[in-house]
């Protein structure tokens, strides 16, 4: 397979940045180093995921990826708003709902590109990679095409002299097609974990976990990080979101 170059990969303990790892490496990009952030997100849970899924790419590709996580708390609490890092409720409601507003952490995603392309230059990694993908777009700007094109051309030209660019394989696809790679190419989607709340198993409920649902449903499998009675509850919550319209 050809060599594609390095990458520091952003990833979350989510189903997409999961996917995007074993996609990444199936296009033949070397991985150098994943980070994770840690802004102050009731949801810590996503971060010890993102570490057992590292230490399953490392064991399934004899890889020797380094995890990284970023301790942004003293940020987070200057950017402390909504319902991810500051204090509203979580909205029981589906993703593209304009409530979901709530759980934008303001320029999360510029803040992570930018601190992911400094250690790229560090590492002397050609590409950062994140896993923005088409059904965020409603509600959070900067999974959008125009925002990435933008961030690259920030990020190459303030770099110039050990350009670095990003990868966002996943911006033009939605969740479901997203999902679609993960499950194909046999990523531990087991692993991962999306939902909002803080809680010990997926609420089901939240904007994600309504999200989560439907894309496992629209590729006609179960989701592998539920137990089989869990499934069954995420599926009439998701039909009863559903209905609400
Ligand atoms: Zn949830």
């Amino acid at each position: 397979m050809e060599e594609k170059g390095t990458v520091v990969a952003i990833i979350s303990g989510g189903l997409d940045s999961t996917s995007m790892l074993w996609f990444l490496h199936s296009k033949g990009y070397s991985i150098v180093e994943a980070i994770s952030f840690d802004y102050g997100q009731k949801h810590v849970k996503e971060l010890d995921a993102a570490k057992k899924i590292i230490r399953r790419f490392n064991s399934e590709f004899s890889q020797n990826v380094k995890h990284q996580v970023v301790d942004l708390r003293n940020v987070g609490r200057l950017i402390a708003k909504g319902a991810l890092t500051g204090n509203e409720e979580v909205p029981a409601e589906m993703y593209d709902k304009e409530s979901q507003r709530i759980t934008i952490v303001p320029n999360r995603n510029g803040i992570m590109l930018n601190i992911a392309a400094g250690r790229a230059v560090t590492l002397e990694s050609r590409f950062i990679a994140y896993a923005a993908h088409a059904s965020d777009y409603s509600v959070y700007p900067d999974c959008r095409p125009e925002f990435i094109e933008a961030m690259d051309k920030a990020i190459y030209l303030g770099n110039l002299w050990t350009p670095v660019n990003i990868i966002a394989p996943f911006q033009k696809m939605t969740k479901k097609e997203v999902t679609q790679q993960g499950l194909a190419l046999g990523a531990p989607l087991e692993l991962t974990w999306s939902c909002y709340k803080g809680q010990d198993r997926p609420c089901m409920e939240c904007g994600t976990c309504l999200e989560r649902t439907e894309a496992f449903l629209l590729n006609n499998t179960r989701d592998p990080a539920l137990s089989e009675e869990e499934w069954q509850l995420a599926i009439q919550k998701y039909e009863e979101h559903k209905q609400k319209g």
